[in-house]
């Protein structure tokens, strides 16, 4: 089975968030079940290189004010289809925002484009190779089925999976025509929203299959308090509805073999965790307490992460001689807050602003625990990473956070299944006191390790999902 993924980001050569580690290891893990995937994505700056080396398998006169090709190339155990047109793509800043911080003012053209051209390989293939599903991926892949939809033809079948629904891409109805779209597919029932068009509303209404990141948000999205104004179509098409949970790529990500960390660890080696503790207290220029467990954060500093709990509930984590260090960007206000309260609490608390790989695996490497208080999470990967590298996640129960995790509260410690700790509402006294929970439990070294252990040997690959999207091509195919 051939399958195509359209997206805006693949890790390792282009990332933001988790939608890039999600797109460079499903393909990977589809591989193994015999699905032959190609991933189509814009040529960024970052892979300039792999276009030049790679084959050109098509040109396009006319893309939106400029000329187009679409290269192949094999990297990183990955099949890919750039989408090479210099004068939508081959610019700095990130794939969505200029330098300065502002969306690029042509974003509708450049993802546009890229949906339109992933519709045609879906059509008419590409050389000699022609997909029998299409897989678009959150708001920018959004109107591949709306031009598949305008096409009016049997084309292969289509599936969206929505990775956040906070992103929508709303543009002004002007953009319709520019992007090729007749007025009769502008009502409530097709791309409009609010007098607006929406991208991601158009692969909720025109996909045949819609799949969200984790079974809990997709129940969520169903809601007004998380659906974002898409909840009323998202449970119209219910029984199309599926939540599919995130994994991770277990060989990319990896204590023992992890060449970003200080000492590599496994379960049974676990006391080698102590010396990226050592490495990443000398970074964060924190303060050693072996009495107290040492918090780490890594995240887009947003309102969605809820951060701004946690920086009022610093009390509770810097009274017991607990640390934090935390790694991040976003909001200017919660960057210099962030920064601010490391100079209040010296040693106790360490701030690096940035987006560092590198440094985030040392962190999961060395920390005891990885707070993630999120307001709403689709899936999240920094839990899942950390119960990978024994750092016992503290989050919000919430999505996929509260698919992933199992509380340590009293029955599932009798039972022996514990794997982390939750907390609900997001407020500060519910964090604070499950910190508490979190010191509390530290103290007690003995089940402390066991958890950490059984947290280490939890499932987190890509192989039960893997498995769960092939048989939902195979449902589509059969449909066909
Ligand atoms: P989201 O996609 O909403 O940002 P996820 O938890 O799904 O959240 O994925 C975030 C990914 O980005 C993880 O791989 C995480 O380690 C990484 N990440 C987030 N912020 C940083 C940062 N400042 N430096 C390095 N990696 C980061």
């Amino acid at each position: 089975m051939n399958v195509l993924f359209v997206a805006s980001e693949c890790a390792p050569f282009i990332k933001t968030g988790g939608l890039a580690d999600v797109i460079g290891a499903v393909p990977k893990a589809l591989a193994k079940l015999g699905v032959h995937v190609r991933v189509l994505f814009p040529g960024y700056p970052a892979v300039a290189k792999l276009i030049e080396e790679g084959t050109v398998l098509q040109h396009l006169d006319a893309l939106h004010g400029g000329s187009a090709r679409i290269v192949y190339t094999q990297a990183e155990g990955l099949e890919l289809l750039f989408l090479d047109a210099p004068h939508l793509f081959d610019r700095p800043g990130n794939p969505y925002l200029n330098e300065d911080g502002f969306d690029w003012p042509d974003n509708h053209r450049r993802f546009g484009g890229l949906s339109y051209v992933a519709s045609q390989i879906t059509i008419h293939g590409v050389k000699d190779w022609k997909p029998d599903v299409v897989h678009a991926h959150d708001w920018q892949a959004g109107l591949v089925s709306a031009y598949l939809k305008q096409a009016n033809q049997p084309t292969p079948p289509s599936m969206i999976t929505i990775h956040n629904i906070a992103f929508q891409g709303l543009f002004p109805e002007s953009t319709m025509t520019e992007l090729g779209l007749p007025d009769a597919m502008f009502h409530v029932d097709g791309l409009e929203y609010f007098k607006q068009l929406s991208f991601l509303k158009s692969g909720l209404v025109f996909s045949d299959k819609i799949t969200t990141v984790s079974p809990t948000y997709a129940n969520e999205l169903m809601s007004p308090e998380f659906g974002m104004g898409l909840e009323g179509i998202i449970a119209s098409r219910r029984d199309d509805v599926s939540g599919i949970l995130n994994g991770i790529d277990v060989d990319v990500w990896d204590p023992s073999t992890d060449k970003h960390l200080h000492t590599n660890y496994n379960a049974d080696s676990i006391e080698l965790k102590a010396r990226n503790k050592q490495e990443l207290e000398s970074r964060f220029g924190l303060d050693s307490n072996a009495h107290a467990p040492l918090f780490c954060v890594i995240s887009r500093l947003t309102s969605q992460k809820g951060l701004d709990v946690l920086l009022n509930a610093l009390p509770s984590i810097v009274s017991k001689g607990a640390r934090l260090a935390l790694l991040g960007t976003g909001d200017r206000d919660l960057e210099d807050a962030f920064r601010n309260m490391s100079r209040t609490y010296k040693g106790l608390l360490g701030v690096v602003i940035g987006y560092d790989e590198a440094l985030s695996k040392l962190m999961f490497g060395g920390a005891d625990a990885i707070i993630i208080p999120s307001r709403f999470e689709p899936c999240g990967l920094t839990q899942l990473y950390g119960l990978r590298y024994g750092t016992l996640p503290v989050v919000a129960r919430t999505g996929g956070l509260a698919d992933t995790v199992i509380d340590a509260n009293n029955a599932a410690l009798a039972a022996e299944c514990a794997t982390g700790f939750e907390f609900s509402p997001v407020t500060v006294e519910s964090l604070s006191e499950t910190l508490n929970r979190v010191c509390e439990l530290y103290a007690d070294s003995a089940r402390w390790n066991t958890m950490v252990d059984r947290a280490m040997h939890h499932p987190v690959g890509w192989e039960a999902s893997a498995t769960s999207y092939l048989e939902h091509y195979q449902k589509l195919l059969a449909r066909y």
